[in-house]
């Protein structure tokens, strides 16, 4: 692969067989999925399979990164996402992020059991020092220990939980993103419990993001049936400026992506 990443800015590309076609108007968010689908936790419910052993799709070389990072900015990208896999597995991350901060608003998604005492406290220099914001997502997906890890493996609760405290420490707001997988009980009340749990943490200003179980990856099959696809009818009156890939672009192995769901799907390179 070649070290040099080119995004297409303002070129709306063919769609791949029935696939709806989307145009792509400016590149607002840049996704950079530095790790591939290396992760030190083996998800039930994981989009892309990510997992420790032989990731299908390969981490990012850091020139790549950076080379993403330096053409976004010269496109006037708004904001970065770093995700995966597991992030903080990459040995460049510190630097990478540092590199992001000085172009836009940077956001990383974590599972947060690598988010050690030492990790919190560069994180905090890193924010302090940025001329833009970090943002740090947290995954958990209960606040009881046993539905948590039921899904995300064991001691994946407490290593979380720990992080959100150490990065809460350090004056960092930390958002805690929950999927729906182990509360389909209780989902009316989903926030509110993630919002007690982190307020009896000591966390005032509760930061939480709710997220639906997709039938993707390893749960992909078991929401029944094959799933609808969407065509180019389903699209019909619909403002297709509205969706992600109309100003998204993913920097993964083996190129530039529609979309950080679709990252490493043949079908979705744009480049
Ligand atoms: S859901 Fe996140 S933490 Fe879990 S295996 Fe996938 S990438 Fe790793």
């Amino acid at each position: 692969m070649s070290s040099r990443v080119s995004l297409p800015l303002m070129v709306n590309e063919p769609g791949t067989g029935h696939a709806p076609v989307a145009p792509f108007l400016r590149l607002s968010a840049l996704w950079i999925q530095v790790t591939g689908t290396w992760c030190n936790l083996e998800c039930t419910h994981c989009i892309n399979s990510s997992g420790p052993a032989s990731p299908w799709l390969k981490p990012l070389a850091p020139e790549i990164a950076r080379n993403a990072i330096r053409e976004a900015d010269e496109l006037g990208v708004k904001e970065i996402y770093f995700t995966g896999g597991e992030p903080f597995l990459h040995g460049e991350i510190l630097a990478l992020l540092a590199e992001a901060l000085e172009v836009a608003p940077t956001t990383v998604l974590t599972n947060g059991t690598l988010i050690d005492p030492a990790m919190a406290d560069r994180l905090a220099g890193l924010a302090r020092d940025a001329a833009y914001s970090l943002e740090i997502r947290v995954s958990l997906d209960d606040v009881d220990p046993e539905q948590n890890d039921r899904v995300r493996g064991r001691g994946a609760w407490a290593k979380a939980v720990q992080a959100i405290e150490r990065l809460h420490a350090r004056g960092l707001l930390p958002i805690v993103t929950a999927t729906e997988i182990s509360n389909t009980d209780a989902t009316p009340g989903l926030y509110e419990r993630f919002r007690d749990f982190l307020r009896s943490l000591g966390i005032e200003r509760p930061r939480v993001k709710i997220m639906p179980v997709f039938a993707l990856g390893r749960q992909a099959g078991q929401a029944g049936g094959d799933g609808e696809r969407l065509s180019g009818a389903s699209l019909e009156g619909f403002d297709t400026a509205l969706l992600q890939c109309s100003d998204t672009r993913v920097v993964a192995d083996g190129g530039v992506y529609a979309c950080p769901i679709l990252a490493g799907l043949a079908g979705a390179r744009r480049s």
